[in-house]
């Protein structure tokens, strides 16, 4: 059946007030719909600017029955809805993504038995959640990465286990919750490809992505990708379409990849929602990745994006906000947006932490080397 289209003028609902709910919510507001968000928290960044926030958890039912009463449709914007929540959501309004596939990317384990289904090969793992799988681990995952098998974003609930006794210690200190052991992959690479895929099936998606970690967060993200090969960038951009497929997904999906020393592309992890190595399509693509997410949601027609600049993407984090005095300081904006082609994305949070994201700068150029260039000169400027 095909969905009628919901049009401008429509109320569309998201689950979750962060950075990527708020771009979502702007992207959705500058086409004329209006928008609600649903947020515990009265000061989260899309609650701020969207029509109506309701303040209320992810699973309080009168909460969830005004989202619903206000909306046409309803996204996600945090992988971590409770997939009840989304259930009920869907039983009343189309919801994109639907629950099953967010289910499968909540839980690292169904993630991998996914990427096995679809042909595309992974990290060499095994699921711990019993002291009975513990021991009977192989030493060839060590030294591994260790993992809550749920919840865990931007490095944390994760650990680097090099030997058995360090296993053991970082599942108890994890709460012995249910986690998977990878094996640590010698890393060339990590690239990621944001996909978006309808009700009819078609699939489109943005340039591949190449990201620099760092700590376990996502720094930096180049495209065009500077170092992964015509064929290497083909094989993440096919797998990726291919689990968007596998997964009848519905809405906008990212892809993690690594690529191995010896040249091997793995998947590392799906979310089902818009990602945050896909914030420069804002500036430097003429569909962004939150306009798929509203086109996907909405039945509009869905086009393939075209990125019309060479982007670099400096994430800003809570550390930029201390001097080396550990004195609280406003990063030296004016300096940076003297550069040319500098984006400044702030999300409005109210209070900067260390490793909190608080931001990001899209640096556009005619030529990778020059937004290069540029992203180094505002690196340099905010220390
Ligand atoms: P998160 O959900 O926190 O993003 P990831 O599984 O993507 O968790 O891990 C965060 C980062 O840690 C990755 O981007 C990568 O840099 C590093 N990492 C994760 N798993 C492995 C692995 N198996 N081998 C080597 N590095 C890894
Ligand atoms: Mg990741």
């Amino acid at each position: 059946m095909t969905p009628r289209s919901i049009l401008p003028g429509a109320t569309l609902g998201v689950m979750g007030g962060g950075q990527l709910g708020r771009m979502f919510v702007q992207a959705a507001q500058s086409m004329g719909y209006f928008t609600a968000v649903l947020d515990p928290d009265v000061t989260s960044p899309a609650g701020l600017v969207a029509h109506y926030h309701i303040e209320a958890d992810y699973l309080d039912e009168q909460g969830l029955a005004q989202l619903m009463q206000r909306s046409a449709a309803i996204t996600t914007e945090f992988e971590n809805v409770p997939a009840g929540a989304l259930v009920t959501l869907g039983a009343h309004r189309p919801v994109a993504p639907t629950a099953d596939a967010v289910a499968v990317c909540q839980d690292r384990a169904s993630e991998k038995a996914q990427f096995r289904r679809s042909g595309i090969p992974c990290a060499p793992h095994a699921l711990i959640d019993t002291p009975e799988r513990l021991a009977a681990v192989s030493d060839s995952l060590l030294p591994g990465i260790l993992k809550t098998a749920r919840l865990g974003y931007d490095g944390k609930g994760q650990a680097v286990v090099a030997d058995r006794a360090a296993l053991a210690a970082a599942w108890d200190a994890l709460g012995q919750v249910p986690c998977v052991l990878e094996q640590k992959l010698p890393l060339a690479l990590e690239l990621s490809v944001v996909v978006a895929r309808n009700a009819h099936g078609d699939v489109v998606q943005l340039p591949v992505q190449q990201n620099l970690h760092r700590s376990g967060i996502l720094a930096v993200t180049q495209v065009p990708s500077p170092d992964a090969s015509p064929a290497l960038q083909a094989q993440a951009a096919a797998a990726a379409a291919q689990l968007a497929t596998d997964l009848q997904y519905l809405g906008v999906l990212c892809v993690e990849f690594f690529v191995t020393t010896d040249g091997r592309l793995v998947a590392n992890e799906m979310a089902p929602r818009p990602h945050n190595s896909g914030h420069w399509s804002i500036d430097g693509a003429d569909v962004s990745q939150f306009d798929l997410q509203v086109r996907t949601l909405c039945g509009l027609p869905l086009v393939a994006p075209r990125q019309h600049s060479a982007a670099v993407m400096l994430n800003l984090l809570g550390d930029l906000w201390f001097g080396t005095d550990g004195a609280e300081r406003s990063p030296p904006w004016p300096a940076v947006l003297a550069l040319p082609g500098t984006h400044l994305h702030l999300y409005g949070k109210t209070s900067a932490r260390p490793g909190r994201k608080m931001g990001h700068l899209t640096v556009t150029a005619a030529t990778p080397e020059a937004a290069r260039a540029t992203a180094l000169q505002a690196a340099a400027l905010l220390g």
